[in-house]
């Protein structure tokens, strides 16, 4: 069963993951229907801009109500283009939505006001410096289809508080989704042209990429990372790039083994495993990797296939899932749990747990994106470590154990974006923290104020004091 199908150049056919249904069939914008709401965002954006700052964030505060009035048809929509339980999308999509908007709209007015600064250096005594954050102009957002709602509301509501307009090009297979956020901020009170959407697959997000935008604020897989940043460098455009993770867990010799086992599996499987941030990698020592296992298996076979864990979102995904769990076999890997598709018309796959894992298997090195646990067992700390770090990705990691001080002391050896400590992926979750990937998970980042003024120029102006006509280093040269 496709997904998501082109019914000819301009059309997409959409349907549920849940059951096969015919959704709809989505019209997909032209370049020339991208470079004109592109103009138009253009056209908008100066008197957005000219507002202060406090007057945007008081109109998308007004974001939380709207939020809070429409959960029901969000929740709907999110569930008819993505299939998520329930209760995964209110508490990985709208829960955190509310919780960026309040968060963004109280930070902006003091993270992007101008700052003064003082002056340490000898030669400029009659000088002070300001720094004025500058709107960028019109912000490109391409967002993936596996948070397809918070993934677009979060950078769209940063670049609009910063005096942006912005167009969104949410994910062909969640569409709707992502487009619900520009309705929720359109209803807030953002003006239409300075908030808008468009549709399509890849050659959308391609024409948006080209057009005269300001910054691109990516989210997705690398490989379309790489060309984002390869078109974005040919016109110097800045682009903020979230890109993929294989993230680790490591679970100590001293770990709360009942946390531990109910971590890894709710970590490995929440959103049907689709998360950049999942757990995708679990390392346990030995001396306590029988118990570990026992347990991880024993909770993840009392997980109730369609209510705890929904379908896989696409097609794609299901035969990359099926070619991991396929190949970790093949190549001495135990399924102790689960290991293939679900009976019936959806993209469900059974809770998977598997043991005897390696890293000679696509199962630890590229991204799965399914209900898997792979689990691998290593001698100590330094070789969880060591297989940790050994990842092309570097996007969040977590540790296990009792011990904060063991916690930190691994942290600081981890080679990733984030590292949580005695759970994972939540750190998304955090607008405090300056969340983004290295290595091949991406570039800058998506929370933190180095994301919020990352959707403005930093401009430094450098004011005199005095009246003096002239400084003291100008010509003639004295001693
Ligand atoms: P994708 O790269 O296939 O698509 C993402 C978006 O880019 C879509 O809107 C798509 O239409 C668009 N796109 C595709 N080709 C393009 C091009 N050449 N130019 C411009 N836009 C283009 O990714 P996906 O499969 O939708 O999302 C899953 C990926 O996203 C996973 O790798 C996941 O780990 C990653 N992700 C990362 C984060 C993070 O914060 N680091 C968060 C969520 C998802």
């Amino acid at each position: 069963m496709a997904i998501v199908q082109p019914l000819d150049s301009s059309r997409l056919r959409l349907s549920s993951p849940e059951d096969g249904r015919h959704l709809e069939d989505l019209d997909i914008s032209s370049t020339a229907e991208v470079d004109a709401a592109v103009e138009r965002a253009r056209a908008a954006q100066p008197a957005w801009a000219r507002r202060p700052v406090a007057e945007r964030a008081a109109i998308l505060r007004r974001a939380v109500d709207v939020l809070v009035a429409r959960r029901e048809e969000i929740v709907e929509q999110v569930r008819a283009e993505t299939g998520k339980p329930r209760v995964e999308a209110l508490a990985i999509e709208l829960v955190p939505a509310c919780d960026f908007v309040n968060y963004w709209c109280k930070r902006a007015p003091r993270d992007l006001r101008t700052e003064k600064r003082g002056l340490h250096g000898y030669l400029l005594p009659m000088k002070k410096l300001r720094i004025n954050y500058q709107p960028l102009g019109v912000v490109g957002v391409i967002t993936p289809w596996n948070g397809p709602f918070v993934l677009s509301l979060n950078p769209t509501v940063q670049a609009l508080l910063a005096g942006n307009a912005v167009v969104l090009k949410p994910s062909e297979v969640t569409p709707r989704s992502g487009e619900f956020a520009v309705r929720v901020l359109r209803e807030a009170g953002v003006p239409e042209d300075v908030v808008q959407v468009v549709h399509g697959d890849g050659s959308t997000g391609a024409a948006l990429v080209d057009s005269e935008v300001g910054k691109i604020a990516f989210t997705g897989s690398v490989g379309t990372g790489r060309r984002i940043a390869a078109a974005c460098a040919e016109k110097l455009t800045p682009c903020t790039l979230e890109l993929g993770g294989k993230d680790a867990m490591i679970v100590c010799a001293d770990a709360d083994l009942e946390r531990a086992a109910a971590g890894a599996v709710y970590l490995s499987m929440f959103n049907t495993g689709q998360v950049c941030l999942s757990v995708e990698r679990i390392y346990v020592v030995d001396s306590v990797a029988d118990e570990f296992i026992r347990l991880v298996a024993e909770k993840a076979s009392r997980m109730r296939p369609g209510e705890d864990v929904g379908p896989l979102f696409f097609d794609r995904q299901a035969e990359v899932v099926d070619r991991h769990v396929r190949d970790a076999e093949q190549r001495g890997a135990e399924v102790l749990l689960g290991g293939s598709a679900a009976e019936g018309d959806g993209l469900h796959f059974q809770p998977t747990v598997v043991t005897g894992a390696d890293h000679g298997m696509a199962l630890m090195r590229e991204e799965t994106f399914g209900p898997v646990a792979s689990i691998m067992r290593v001698r100590d700390e330094d070789e969880a470590i060591r297989l940790a770090n050994d990842s092309d990705y570097g996007l969040g990691g977590s540790v296990f154990t009792t011990s904060q001080a063991r916690a930190e002391r691994i942290a600081a050896r981890m080679t990733t974006g984030s590292v949580v400590h005695n759970d994972a992926a939540v750190i998304y979750g955090v607008p405090e923290a300056p969340f983004g990937g290295r290595k091949n998970s991406g570039l800058g980042q998506v929370n933190g104020v180095h994301s919020l003024r990352g959707f403005t120029h930093p401009q430094p102006v450098l004011l005199s004091r005095g009246r003096a006509k002239r400084e003291s280093i100008w010509y003639p040269y004295t001693d």
